[in-house]
């Protein structure tokens, strides 16, 4: 339930409703709009009386609210949520460009990606250090050292650093990370997604290869229960009937999610194709979908990557890309 307050209401008669509604066992969630203050009900709101509240002095309008993720629900916070990664910013319209290898393989390496990206355009450097494979024999990443080159790499270039954790053990390993990621596969991790709500970090959270987009929100919604509303979602495919590309993208999952949600989405066209010719185009049409920024693996040498060669761009033709998607957000932001 969703209870929006008339313009100017004070914050002490706010607060006497607020304890009104404490008192009935609900948490209220506040935000605060440029012209409207919206309370928002988490809890069982079946033996709330929405004819009282709706006649309250203070109160503009109250309503049933019935979809399960509440903290996300654009209906609760009207306002796109920017999430702030040093002096970069995300969302409502703060487009990002993110881009760097599958995996971090070696210092050399990561470093001269990220100077070629940051060199193209590319705010973000990602990067896995911990890498979900689905084979047991497949390069799984260089895990601690993995994450001690990529803060090299961002003392050389002074990018923030996206790179993915697949576990809680893993996490105290997180601490100076810029945004952490959780992968599609672990996307109903639940007890990551819990611990990662008391972090002050921002999280990148990809859907699961078969979820639906109502299990990507309930998902977020679990991070931002525990206290972190600092979330970016990310469409990076879904597994569909065709196997001519490695998955599916969705792309109405954009302009679908931005009416459900105020938080930024971003794209992966990488893993959404598998196949490096078809990332531009897909890149593209994420960011004329109205997406807050991509994410784009690119490699030096992509022959010999230890992972997703066979997706990923050479610094060269990201740079082309790049520059091709400023001009699509020209067109979009227009
Ligand atoms: C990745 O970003 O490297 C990755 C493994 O992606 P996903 O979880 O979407 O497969
Ligand atoms: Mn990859």
């Amino acid at each position: 339930m969703i209870v929006i307050l008339k313009p100017g209401v004070s914050e002490d008669k706010r607060g006497q409703l607020m304890s009104w509604l404490e008192g009935q066992g609900l948490a209220v969630h506040v935000s605060e709009g440029q012209f409207q203050t919206v309370l928002g009900l988490v809890g069982d709101t079946t033996q709330v009386d929405m004819d009282l509240i709706a006649s309250l002095g203070i109160v503009d309008s109250v309503k049933r609210v019935s979809d399960p993720f509440k903290r996300c629900n654009r209906k609760f916070h009207p306002d796109d949520t920017v999430v702030k990664v040093g002096d970069l910013e995300i969302g409502a319209g703060h487009f990002v460009m993110i881009a760097g290898p599958c995996s971090v393989e070696s210092e050399e390496q990561i470093v001269g990606i990220a100077r070629d990206v940051k060199a193209a355009g590319a705010h973000i450097l990602r990067g896995g250090a911990f890498k979900p494979r689905t084979s047991p024999y497949d390069f799984q990443g260089l895990k601690a050292t993995g994450l001690e080159l990529l803060r090299i790499a961002r003392q050389e270039t002074g990018m923030p650093i996206v790179t993915e954790v697949m576990g809680t053990r893993d996490l105290p390993l997180f601490e100076d990370v810029d945004i952490l990621q959780v992968g599609a596969r672990n996307m109903q991790n639940f007890d990551l997604l819990k611990e990662l709500g008391t972090w002050h970090k921002p999280i990148l959270l990809k859907r699961g290869l078969a979820n639906t987009l109502k299990e990507l929100l309930m998902s977020a919604e679990y991070i931002m229960a525990g206290g972190n509303d600092q979330v970016i979602l990310c469409e990076r495919g879904i597994r569909t009937f065709d196997d001519y590309t490695r998955n599916t993208l969705d792309l109405a999952a954009i302009p679908m999610l931005r009416e459900l949600t105020h938080l930024p989405i971003i794209v992966d066209p990488s893993h959404a194709t598998g196949i490096s010719r078809l990332v531009p185009p897909m890149a593209l049409a994420g960011a004329a979908a109205g997406a807050d920024g991509l994410m784009i693996e690119v490699h030096n040498d992509p022959m010999h990557a230890l992972s997703d060669g066979a997706q990923s761009l050479k610094p060269e033709e990201y740079a082309v890309l790049a520059e091709k998607v400023r001009a699509v957000r020209k067109v979009v932001s227009a």
